[in-house]
């Protein structure tokens, strides 16, 4: 199996300011990927390259074999691959939760809203919300509403799905639910990268871990590599203040 995503020699500036330096990353199908490191290090930055809600300054993305900078390739039909979960949700407080999720599918031709309205349904059963279909989405906690968020994205079926940082803005009492969702993706095979300051589940479900400070990969490997013996200074330093 190919990878899924390919990523050399990003770069990012936004006007002088060099954020992403020279990145190479690749994932592989099925694999989970936890980004982390200091704010500021450009973890959002690189998310958000992959599904190119920002423009690279330099560098190759190639998600399953489609180069995304390539004017030539249809960047709609790559975001299909690749959903993105966000820490404060992007949904629309005004619709309800089944609206929120049939949208996309709806408006891009990819289900009539009968087929969209049963994934819905589905989606809702298994993040353990199926009796929200008709709320209104300004009604729901945090922790309900990054759960719908998931379910939209996965209403599209992508074969990836990016993760900035999806606990930080909830109450503590909110982060399990929405963690233990992210767990059974995982474990059913989802091929994910999650940016996340929840070390717990780092530890548990990330394949490899990356550290990422000042726009650079400082260390990467297996979870009790990188937490029980990491090797650069830097990464050390992050540890001793997150654990
Ligand atoms: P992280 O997610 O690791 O906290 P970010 O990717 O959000 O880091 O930010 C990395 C750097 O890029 C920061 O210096 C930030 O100020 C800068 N930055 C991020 N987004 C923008 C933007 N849209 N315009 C200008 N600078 C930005
Ligand atoms: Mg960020």
């Amino acid at each position: 199996m190919m990878n899924r995503i390919e990523v050399s020699h990003l770069i990012k500036n936004y006007g002088s300011n060099e954020v992403l330096k020279d990145l190479d990353l690749t994932v592989g199908n099925n694999e989970v990927v936890v980004l982390i490191g200091p704010s500021g290090s450009g973890k959002s930055t690189f998310l958000r390259c992959l599904n190119r809600l920002e423009e690279p300054t330099g560098g190759e993305i190639v998600i399953d074999g489609f180069n995304v900078n390539d004017s030539k390739n249809d960047l709609n039909q790559i975001r299909e691959k690749i959903g993105m979960v966000f820490q404060h949700f992007n949904l629309f407080e005004n619709l309800t939760v089944a609206q929120n999720i049939t949208l996309a599918p709806v408006e891009l031709g990819k289900m009539t809203s009968e087929e969209a309205e049963k994934v819905a349904k589905e989606l809702l059963a298994t993040v353990g919300l199926s009796d929200k279909y008709d709320a209104k989405t300004q009604s729901l906690s945090g922790g309900q509403k990054q759960r719908v968020a998931i379910a939209r994205a996965l209403a599209m079926k992508p074969d990836i799905l990016l993760f900035d940082e999806p606990t930080s803005a909830l109450d503590p009492e909110m982060v399990g639910d929405v963690l233990a969702v992210m767990k059974r993706l995982a474990k059913e095979g989802m091929t994910m990268v999650v940016v996340t300051h929840e070390m717990g589940f780092a530890k548990e479900v990330a394949d490899r871990v990356i550290f990422m400070a000042d726009g650079h990969i400082v260390e990467q490997g297996a979870p009790e590599a990188i937490f029980d013996n990491p090797q650069n200074p830097r990464t050390k330093d992050f540890l001793q203040k997150v654990l």
